[in-house]
Parts: structure tokens; C-alpha cells; sequence
């Protein structure tokens, strides 16, 4: 009919609609992994459970140890802009939690089959959901250990253009350890375990302690190559471990850094790492380095990326030049510090 009106433009149908949406979040199994287990965070969980097959395309199952949910928000939760983490946009200006959209569940739930399984502590019986793409088929009382578990199959079964992006298993398991890691070294304090095909990939017990971390995420050696780094202004805290400079590396994926405990990207900061080693470091090389920033969630913007992933300062320059700093006294006091330059 549109065709013989010569008209091209018409309305999408909600399923379609949801499933783009849904496209925005949920890129690849490690986005449902990071998804997952930021909920569990929040959740309050110290205890994380990550169970993959076939790099996650198949089965990602995560259990945690963490607050639970009654039934009634259980039944809200895979619901879109469902969320317990803010109500007004000004919260946006003081909200810690990883999440905050309320859509997480909501796209994961419309490109997969999803079982839910959860209880708050208090309660005593459970909650047992079943959402095959978006349309929910169960839900009923189950017995099931205090907090929560959601196993997603088969992602993108309703989506097969997206499917058709998904790389090998490997790869998208290497996807999904690192941001395991990043989640674990951000998170020292919370128990950690990626299982694939039933093999332990990554375990982190918790200890609270970062270096203890690094052993066990980065290895023996390259902690050893460490150094401390705590550095500070009226504004902010910057916490880590920096490698010596002759431990460089091939790729800039060596950088860890969170801001407010989550693991972010910023190109300012990543130029300030390699400037505070300033020639120390070989041209295209990069450094090992693991930061901490700690600042008024007021004074960082996490809303600029659907996956939050790069965040913006409000105070870029100050935050660049802090951790230009932070790395140049790390290395003086260790007798590395590059030689004397013309400060501008
Ligand atoms: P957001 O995290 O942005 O609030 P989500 O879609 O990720 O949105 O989750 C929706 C809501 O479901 C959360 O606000 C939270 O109340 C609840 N929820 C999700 N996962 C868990 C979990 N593992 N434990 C407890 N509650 C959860
Ligand atoms: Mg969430």
C-alpha cells in the first residue's frame, strides 16, 4: 500500500524496535557478562560466579551471592527503564552504582533465552522466571540459594544479523576474561570465578588486597614489576600499581583504570600514563599500569556511552596533569625518573 502512496517512511513495531535497542547494549557475549556482573556489584554480592560454553554464545550463567529480589521485582526487572538505582536525572550527579539505566535486563532478555532464578535472604521461598525474547513463558516459586542467578542461552537467536558478527569462541572468550579482569582488579574485594567448558579460566578470592590481585590476574612477573602509586589533590585520589619502565608492552590494553571502582576508558588518562614515562618507554610500547581514581561521582560523566564504557571529566586538564604527576613521582622515587624536560 506504502508503495503505491510512493511513501517510504513508516513506523517500526515495537519487537523490532526492542531488538535494536536491545543491539545498542548487548554487542557480544562479554557485554552480557559485563551486564551481569555489574548487577551483581550493585547487588551487593561478594561472591561472583561466571559459567561460559562456546565463548558465551551458547550459555553464560552467573550466580551471585548478593541481595536478591522479592517477586515483585523480579517481575518489573526485565521490564525496560526498570530500575532500582535512580528516579530523577538529577541522581545522575551523585548515583555509585555500576548500573542505572534499567536496561540491561530488558535488552538482554529480548535477544535470548533467559532463566532467572533469585531469593533475598529473608525470604523463603524463591523466584523462578523464564523469558525466551522479551515474552515471559514461567514464573513460579523455586528453592534457590540466597541471591540471584541468570543463565542466558543462546544470544541473538532471534537476531541473526547480529549473530553473524560474533567471532570464534576464543575470541570472544578472550572478550569476556578480560573484562573479568577488569572487573576483579577494580573489584579486589569480591570473589571472582570464570569458568569455560567447565575449566577455570580466572579465580580471585576476594582478599581486598590489590597486589595480591595482581599476582592472580596479571601474573607472578608482571606483578613483581610493579611499583605503588598513591597520589592525591584536594579534588581527587589516584591508587595503583605502575610497571618499570623497561616492563613495557606491545599493546595499550596494559592500562587499567577505573574511576569510582568501575573500569573505564579515557584517552586523557591513557596519554597521561605514557607522558609521565615520557622517553622512558619506547614509541609504541605501553607500560603496564593499574589506577584508581577516586572522585565526586558529581565531577565524572559515565552517561556519555550507552556501554559506559569511555567517561568524561568535568575537570579533564586537572585529572590528565594529576596522573602525569602521580607517574613521574612513582618513578623518581624509584631513581627511573625520566630525564629533566622543559616544563611548559
Ligand atoms: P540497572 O542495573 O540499570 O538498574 P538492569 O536492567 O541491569 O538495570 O537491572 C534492573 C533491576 O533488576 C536492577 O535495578 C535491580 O533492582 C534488579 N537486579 C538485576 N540484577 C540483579 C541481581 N543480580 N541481584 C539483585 N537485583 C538485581
Ligand atoms: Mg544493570
Amino acid at each position: 500500500k506504502m508503495e503505491e502512496q510512493g511513501n517510504k517512511i513508516r513506523i517500526l513495531d515495537r519487537d523490532t524496535i526492542n531488538k535494536i535497542a536491545a543491539g545498542e547494549v548487548i554487542e557480544r557475549p562479554a557485554s552480557v557478562v559485563k551486564e551481569l556482573v555489574d548487577n551483581s556489584i550493585d547487588a551487593g554480592a561478594t561472591e561472583i560466579r561466571i559459567e561460559v560454553e562456546t565463548g558465551g554464545k551458547h550459555s553464560i550463567l552467573i550466580r551471585d551471592n548478593g541481595c536478591g529480589m522479592s517477586r515483585a521485582d523480579a517481575l518489573l526487572s526485565y521490564k525496560k527503564h526498570a530500575t532500582s538505582k535512580l528516579t530523577r536525572i538529577e541522581d545522575l550527579d551523585t548515583v555509585s552504582t555500576m548500573g542505572f539505566r534499567g536496561e540491561a535486563l530488558a535488552s538482554i532478555t529480548a535477544i535470548s533465552k533467559v532463566e532467572i532464578l533469585t531469593r533475598p535472604k529473608e525470604e523463603i521461598t524463591g523466584t523462578k522466571m523464564v523469558i525466551h525474547g522479551g515474552k515471559v513463558l514461567e514464573t513460579s516459586d523455586a528453592g534457590t540459594a540466597p541471591g540471584t542467578s541468570i543463565h542466558v542461552k543462546d544470544l541473538f537467536y532471534n537476531t541473526p544479523a547480529r549473530r553473524k558478527y560474533l567471532k570464534s569462541d576464543r575470541n570472544e572468550l578472550a572478550h569476556i576474561t578480560d573484562t573479568i579482569m577488569r572487573l576483579a582488579l577494580a573489584n579486589p574485594g569480591i570473589s571472582f570465578t570464570l569458568l569455560s567448558e567447565g575449566k577455570q579460566i580466572i579465580r580471585n578470592t576476594g582478599s581486598n588486597d590489590l597486589f595480591k590481585s595482581l599476582v592472580n590476574l596479571l601474573g607472578p612477573d608482571t606483578a613483581r614489576s610493579m611499583m605503588p602509586l598513591e597520589y592525591r589533590t584536594e579534588d581527587f585520589e589516584i591508587r595503583g600499581y605502575i610497571s618499570k619502565p623497561e616492563a613495557h608492552r606491545g599493546g595499550s590494553d596494559q592500562l587499567y583504570v577505573f574511576v569510582n571502582t568501575r573500569p573505564v576508558t579515557s584517552r586523557t588518562i591513557s596519554t597521561a600514563v605514557r607522558e609521565g614515562y615520557y622517553t622512558k618507554v619506547p614509541k609504541g610500547r605501553y607500560p603496564v599500569a593499574v589506577l584508581a581514581l577516586t572522585l565526586d561521582p558529581g565531577e565524572v560523566d559515565v552517561n556519555v556511552h550507552p556501554r559506559k564504557a569511555e567517561v568524561r571529566f568535568s575537570q579533564e586538564k586537572e585529572v590528565g596533569n594529576a596522573v602525569v604527576r602521580a607517574v613521574e613521582k612513582v618513578l623518581s622515587e624509584h631513581g627511573l625518573a625520566p630525564e629533566v624536560r622543559e616544563k611548559e
